[in-house]
């Protein structure tokens, strides 16, 4: 079918939003893909770029608006690559993420209508969805028409500037930083950036704003090493209530990446700092932090409130950033784990968690995927319990067998933690994580998740693996655009969810089941066919498990809160397949 070719206009209804926010309208069985255009309008377009099935098109004019249109506040919204959504009102907009999720839980994770309709909670929408972000990075260039300096966005998919320094996502306080700058710029002729000749010194300005603390940070991005007349403004920006770090950062690279590998504070502080639900965070030019603070505060609560904590529990927080999730849970929890990629984000978590005088979270570098199987393997299979717990170095630091008493129990809590929290980047958790996850069989898994496809796919993969979908809940952390936040809780099903079995207690013969073998014995056995050390502990252990009465000498505690270490998974498996060989269960 070609009926359809570039620079065709026609007329058409939009019938549904794709996942991007586009309008998506069908013509003779084409379906035409209409950027800015709305569910219910009537709108005529101009076909750009035609497919056999499909065309995308340009919105040329709207002959009847959709219901749900509405004045759009930004006059810069259609050119600027940031907000797809700001002219359908706010209510549609949370109607069109819930919707998406809920799509892509069905297409992809494979879950059915009403499940999901039993276990969704109404999306949690933002009280005024502008002016919420507390970061910006502006890129400043020159007017071409005027030679003047100017800070703005790149129009969508190009690198062209869209002179506007008051973006109506951002704080009141960018259009007065950047006006400052750019009057700087042209009093004392400092010039911009250039992309195409590589000429030029300011290329961005980075604003971030502690929304609790007032606190303000402006960090100069700079093709040079330094700047003329600096001293000029600061004084300038320093008079701006709330200032509190001035920086500068050094990128000479001819790159699309905005921030220089080093910042030199110029004036004030090295960092900024805010307050989420109660705990102090410094921030960095160079720190990841939710852009959304007031929404960032309600996700987190979900996380919380679905892990279910009652101050006891053991909780991984994989990709944990610079720890907030899992300080978070670790005012409600035992103890708390934390892996992310970025080495910076561990050393903030670590600072975060010890300045607000945490003693119960721990942190480790490196990917999910690898922290979380390599660590399952040396405990479960080598029973190795200290190295991988501390890292190689902790062999010498443990003294004293108490110490490696209680560092083995803590070993098997994290073997089969009570939460895993996971908050991966878009592309979702990879398969081994996902794997191991399984393996550790937590009783709850926490998901947020920030791309509800590759949420769906990996809900899959965990379901299938055991887990049922117990709830989630959509949050709008970037209202006008098309993105969303959703938080997941999944449950394990145990087995006797299943099947309820009852047993009665004489059925066991328990006094010639233990007479069958000795401990002694049951060590060879499991030395020769599974090439595993067992202790009488565990030995002990496993009987107990299995019903079978032991001796009061094996694996009764000194005292109350004496810990004893567990029997990891593979050696309990060996000591079972041993008590099976002597008939004893
Ligand atoms: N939970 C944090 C950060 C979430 S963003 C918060 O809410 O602030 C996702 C994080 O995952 C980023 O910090 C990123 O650096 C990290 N990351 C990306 N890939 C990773 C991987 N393979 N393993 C561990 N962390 C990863």
């Amino acid at each position: 079918m070609d009926m359809y070719k570039k620079g065709d206009c026609l007329t058409v209804t939009i019938e549904d939003l794709d996942t991007d926010g586009q309008g998506i309208g069908k013509a003779d069985g084409y379906t035409l893909f209409v950027k800015d255009a709305l569910v219910g309008d009537v709108v005529k377009v101009k076909i750009m770029k035609a497919k056999k099935n499909y065309a995308f098109a340009r919105l040329e004019e709207v002959i009847t608006p959709s219901s749900y249109r509405i004045e759009p506040k930004c006059e810069h919204h259609r050119r600027c690559g940031g907000c797809q959504l700001q002219c359908l009102s706010y209510e549609a907009q949370l109607a069109f993420k819930e919707k998406k999720v809920r799509n892509n839980l069905m297409r992809i994770g494979g879950f059915p209508e009403e499940k999901i309709s039993e276990v969704m909670q109404p999306i949690i929408g933002m009280e005024v969805p502008f002016y919420y972000r507390n970061k910006a990075q502006y890129p400043i260039g020159t007017d071409k028409k005027t030679g003047k300096p100017v800070a703005g966005f790149y129009a969508q998919r190009t690198h062209d500037i869209i002179a506007n320094t008051d973006c109506a996502l951002g704080v009141s306080e960018n259009k007065i930083i950047l006006e400052k700058i750019l009057a700087w710029m042209e009093e004392c002729r400092v010039s911009a950036y250039d992309e195409i000749t590589h000429n030029g010194l300011v290329r961005h300005v980075l604003i971030r704003k502690g929304f609790v603390s007032g606190e303000l940070m402006v960090c100069l991005v700079v093709n040079g090493r330094e700047l003329p007349q600096i001293g000029k403004l600061i004084e300038s920006l320093k008079e701006v209530p709330g200032m509190k770090s001035i920086s500068l950062s050094v990128n000479r690279e001819n790159t699309n990446v905005i921030m220089g590998t080093t910042i030199r504070t110029l004036w004030g502080n090295d960092t900024i700092e805010d307050t989420l639900g109660g705990i102090k965070f410094r921030i960095s030019p160079l720190s990841f932090y939710q852009v959304n603070p007031v929404q960032t505060e309600k996700l987190y609560a979900k996380a919380v409130e679905f892990a279910g904590l009652t101050g006891k529990e053991t909780v991984w927080d994989l990709y944990c950033g610079i720890g907030t999730i899992s300080l978070f849970m670790a005012k409600n929890a035992g103890k708390v784990y934390g892996v992310e990629i970025i080495p910076e984000a561990i050393e903030d978590a670590k600072g975060n968690a010890e300045r607000n005088g945490f003693t119960n979270t721990e942190f480790f570098v490196g990917k999910a995927e690898e922290v979380l199987p390599k660590f399952y393997e040396r405990v479960s299979r080598e029973g190795d319990t200290k190295g991988a717990l501390f890292g190689e170095q902790i062999e010498e630091n443990v003294s004293g067998s108490d110490r490696s008493l209680r560092d083995a129990k803590q070993a098997t809590d994290m073997l089969h933690p009570d939460v895993i929290v996971v908050d991966p980047p878009r592309k979702g958790c990879d398969v081994q994580c996902l794997d191991t996850m399984l393996k550790m069989q937590p009783k709850r898994i926490v998901y947020v998740s920030c791309d509800s496809a590759t949420l769906a796919r990996d809900l899959k993969i965990l379901c299938e693996g055991g887990y049922e979908l117990k709830k989630a809940v959509c949050v709008d952390m970037f209202g006008q655009t098309g993105h969303v936040e959703t938080v997941v809780l999944l449950s394990q099903q145990k087995p006797d969810d299943v099947i309820e079995v009852e047993i009665e207690l004489d059925e066991l013969d328990l006094t010639s089941a233990e007479s069958k073998a000795t401990y002694a014995e049951i060590k060879d056995y499991v030395l020769k066919e599974h090439g595993l050390k067992v202790s009488n502990l565990y030995i002990s252990q496993v009987k107990r498990k299995c019903g079978i009465e032991v001796g009061e000498n094996y694996n009764l505690p000194k005292s109350e809160d004496s810990r004893q270490p567990q029997c990891p998974e593979e050696k309990e498996k060996a000591i079972k397949d041993a008590l099976e060989h002597f008939g004893m269960v």
